[in-house]
C-alpha cells in the first residue's frame, strides 16, 4: 500500500508513515457516509446541533495536542496553532446553531400554500490543501455537516495529522460513524475518487488554481456543485497620506505569516511615489524584526517552508540576480527554513509580481495615483484579499469598491473571520465559505405547493 513518510520540517526529522487509502477504501467510506447521512438527516435539529457543540467541546479540549501535532507537522509556529486549533473549535461552535435556523421560507402563492425546504445534499467531499490543515478543513466540513450532509475530507499527503485527530475526536465527541471521515492519501486517487463518485454531491476543494480548474471540469461531468477556494496575489496598497509608520510596521505580517504560505498573503506591496523610499526606509527594521525560528518558541513569528520540494519551488523566485532590496534573518543548520524576502522588481510583468510564489517573498513597487494603484492591483488573474492604507475615507471606500476581490481591509490586514463570508474573485475561486450563509451552501431549495382546494 502507498503512503507517505512524514517530515518536521524544522528539523528534517521523520515523523510517522501515514497509509493512503486505496481506491477501494474510498468507495467504501462513500457507501458508509452515504448511509450515516441519512440517519443524521433524519435526527432531530437540536440532536444535530447538540451533537456539533460536543464535537466543538471534544477539540476545546484536544487544542494543545493539535497544536502540538501541526507545530510537529506543518512547522507552524505554536502560539499560531494553537489560534488555529481554537479557530476548528469556535466554528464548529458558530454552525452548531445553524441546523435549528436552516429556514425556508413561505411564498404567497393562489390556491394553496407553497414553501421551501433547504434539503442536505447528500454526501459532500472536502479536499484541503498543506498550508493550513485543520482550519480549512473545518470551513468545509463544520457547516457541511450543520446542514445534514455527511463529510469525506482528505488532507494533503505532506499534513494530514491534524485532520487524522479531527476525524477521531468526532468519533470520540459520539458523532455518528462514517459521518465524518478523514481519508489521507493522494490527489489522483482519493481526491479524482471523490470527484467521479456519484454519491459525493458537492466538493469543496481548497488548493492550486491549476489543480482547481481540473476538479471543476470533473464535477461538470455529474453537475456536481464546487466550491473552490485557490491562489492569490493580493495587493497592500500604501497611500502617501496613510499612517506610513503603521503601514510600514504591519505590511511583514500580512504577507510572511505562515512563512508566506497563505493564500491571502499580500505578496504586493503598492507604494505611492512620493513615499516610496520613506516607506522601504521604515519597511526595513520591520522585516529584520520578524522573529524567524523554532516553532515551539513562543516568541516565534515565522517557521520552516513546509518541504524540500516546497522550499525548491520557492528558491526559484530568488535565484543570485534577483533584485533583492533586503531580507530578514533566518536560523542556520537542518529545516526548511527561508528568510524573509523583500524584492523591488524592476517591471510590472516580473514573475515575481504576477505570479503566487507561496513563501516569504514579496515584491514592492511604486504608482502614481489612485486610478494607477486601482489598475495596478487588478492587474492579476487572482483576487482573494488585499489592504488599502490611508486617512482619506472616501478614497478608502472607492478602492475598496475598485479593488476585484473578495476580501479587502483597510488600515489593516484582516485575518480570516468565521462569522463573514470568504473566498476569491476570478481565478483566486468560486463560492463562499464561512459567514452566516455557508451552511445553506450545503443545501438544495425545495419547493412544495400544497393545494387548498
Ligand atoms: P494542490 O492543488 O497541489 O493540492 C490541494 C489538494 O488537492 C491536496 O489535498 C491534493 O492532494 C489534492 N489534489 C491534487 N491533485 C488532485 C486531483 N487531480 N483531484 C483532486 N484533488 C487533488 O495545492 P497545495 O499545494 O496543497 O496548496 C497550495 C495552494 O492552495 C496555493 O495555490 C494556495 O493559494 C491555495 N490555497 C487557497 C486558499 C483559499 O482559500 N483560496 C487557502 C489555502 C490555500
Amino acid at each position: 500500500m502507498a503512503s507517505t513518510q512524514l517530515i518536521n520540517p524544522a528539523t528534517e526529522a521523520k515523523l510517522q508513515v501515514v497509509e493512503h487509502t486505496t481506491l477501494e477504501g474510498v468507495d467504501d467510506a462513500i457507501a458508509r457516509a452515504a448511509s450515516a447521512q441519512r440517519a443524521w438527516a433524519a435526527l432531530p435539529p437540536a440532536n444535530r446541533a447538540g451533537a456539533l457543540r460536543d464535537f466543538a467541546a471534544a477539540v476545546g479540549g484536544a487544542i494543545e495536542e493539535l497544536a502540538q501535532l501541526e507545530v510537529a507537522n506543518s512547522g507552524h509556529p505554536i502560539s499560531q496553532a494553537r489560534w488555529e486549533a481554537g479557530h476548528v473549535r469556535d466554528v464548529l461552535n458558530y454552525y452548531a446553531a445553524a441546523p435549528e435556523r436552516m429556514i425556508g421560507k413561505q411564498i404567497p402563492v393562489a390556491g394553496g400554500l407553497d414553501v421551501t425546504f433547504l434539503e442536505p445534499l447528500g454526501v459532500v467531499g472536502v479536499i484541503v490543501p498543506w498550508n493550513f490543515p485543520m482550519t480549512i478543513a473545518s470551513w468545509g466540513f463544520a457547516p457541511a455537516l450543520a446542514a445534514g450532509n455527511a463529510v469525506v475530507l482528505k488532507p494533503a499527503e505532506w499534513t494530514p495529522l491534524t485532520a487524522i485527530r479531527l476525524g477521531e475526536l468526532a468519533i470520540e465527541a459520539g458523532l455518528p460513524e462514517g459521518l465524518f471521515q478523514v481519508l489521507p492519501g493522494k490527489g489522483s486517487v482519493v481526491g479524482e475518487r471523490f470527484v467521479s463518485h456519484e454519491l459525493v454531491r458537492k466538493i469543496v476543494f481548497t488548493g492550486s488554481t491549476e489543480v482547481g480548474k481540473r476538479v471543476m471540469a470533473g464535477c461538470a461531468e455529474q453537475v456536481k456543485a464546487v466550491t473552490l477556494e485557490l491562489g492569490g496575489k493580493s495587493a497592500n496598497i500604501v497611500f502617501a497620506d496613510s499612517d506610513l509608520e503603521k503601514a510600514a510596521a504591519t505590511a511583514p505580517y500580512a504577507v510572511f505569516e505562515n512563512a508566506g504560505q497563505d493564500c491571502c498573503a499580500r505578496s504586493r506591496i503598492l507604494v505611492e511615489r512620493s513615499v516610496f523610499d520613506r516607506f522601504l526606509e521604515l519597511l526595513e527594521p520591520a522585516v529584520m524584526g520578524v522573529a524567524v525560528g523554532d516553532p515551539n518558541d513562543e516568541a516565534t513569528e515565522m517557521g520552516p517552508l513546509v518541504s524540500k520540494t516546497h522550499f525548491d519551488a520557492v528558491s526559484e523566485y530568488v535565484a543570485d540576480d534577483a533584485p533583492v532590496a533586503f531580507r530578514g534573518t533566518k536560523p542556520d543548520g537542518p529545516g526548511y527554513w527561508f528568510a524573509p524576502t523583500v524584492l523591488l522588481p524592476q517591471s510590472r510583468t516580473d514573475r515575481t509580481v504576477t505570479e503566487e510564489i507561496f513563501g516569504p517573498v514579496v515584491s514592492v513597487l511604486p504608482f502614481d495615483d489612485e486610478a494607477d494603484a486601482i489598475a495596478l492591483a487588478n492587474d492579476s488573474m487572482y483576487g482573494l484579499s488585499g489592504s488599502i492604507f490611508t486617512r482619506d475615507v472616501g478614497r478608502a471606500i472607492r478602492v475598496a469598491r475598485g479593488v476585484d476581490s473578495g476580501n479587502l481591509s483597510v488600515n489593516s490586514h484582516s485575518s480570516v473571520r468565521y462569522s463573514t463570508p470568504f473566498g476569491g474573485f476570478k481565478q483566486s475561486g468560486l463560492g463562499r465559505e464561512l459567514g452566516p450563509d455557508a451552511a445553506t451552501a450545503f443545501t438544495e431549495t425545495k419547493n412544495v405547493f400544497i393545494s387548498t382546494d
